[in-house]
């Protein structure tokens, strides 16, 4: 799986999706207490399994690292931990499955939110999306990197307790996406479906 998420964001590169060093993924198997990341600061277009870093849940507000490889010991996990940590410890709890959360800046999806298009709204116009995808409200401009992002992520998301979500995709305006799904490919695919929409609606020029 992690050679798959490296494949993601080379992809996700290609696409312009993300600048080289930008983007992060973290998997989690339900049934173990850690989780891995993508370390910060790595070029994504040529990222290794090896380079990951694994993160234990050690309580519900606290995560230690633990030793992977040598090479990503001297890494540092992705900034964006605090969003990965809160959706990881919760998600999939209740069910027999990996979870996988990628966050991605794809153009024309943060441009429809620079351009004030609420991400949530464009699904019903558009059935082929609101099919597969479930939208989330956008977040406001926050500070890429905060607790403040994670959190106001999580609340759009309607994540519960119990690790439930209510949608598959979350925007977050002047910055990207988070889209949560069982395998990387399948996150991406919400993320590339919605990115697919937002560019028609551009194109069409009615933005409101
Ligand atoms: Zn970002």
């Amino acid at each position: 799986m992690l050679e798959t998420i490296c494949e993601v964001l080379e992809d996700a590169y290609k696409r312009n999706w993300i600048t080289s060093r930008d983007g992060n993924v973290s998997i989690r198997h339900h049934d173990r207490d850690h989780f891995y990341i993508t370390p910060s600061g790595v070029r994504k277009q040529t990222l290794q399994p090896d380079q990951f870093k694994k993160i234990k849940i050690v309580s519900p507000t606290m995560w230690e690292e633990q030793f992977y490889t040598d090479i990503s010991a001297n890494l540092k996990p992705s900034g964006e931990i605090p969003l990965h940590f809160g959706l990881q410890r919760a998600l999939g709890q209740h069910n027999n499955d990996v979870r996988v959360v990628v966050h991605v800046h794809p153009t024309y999806c943060v441009a429809a939110m620079h351009a004030g298009i609420d991400l949530s709204t464009v699904v019903k116009d558009f059935p082929e999306l609101s099919r597969y995808t479930r939208v989330a409200k956008n977040v406001p401009d926050v500070p890429p990197i905060s607790q403040e992002l994670a959190d106001q992520c999580h609340k759009n998301l309607w994540l519960q307790k119990d690790g439930t979500i209510a949608f598959d995709i979350v925007g977050i305006k002047g910055h990207g996406v988070v889209a949560i799904d069982t395998s990387p490919w399948r996150a991406y695919e919400h993320i590339e479906r919605l990115e697919h929409i937002c560019k028609i609606v551009l194109a069409s020029g009615i933005t409101k």
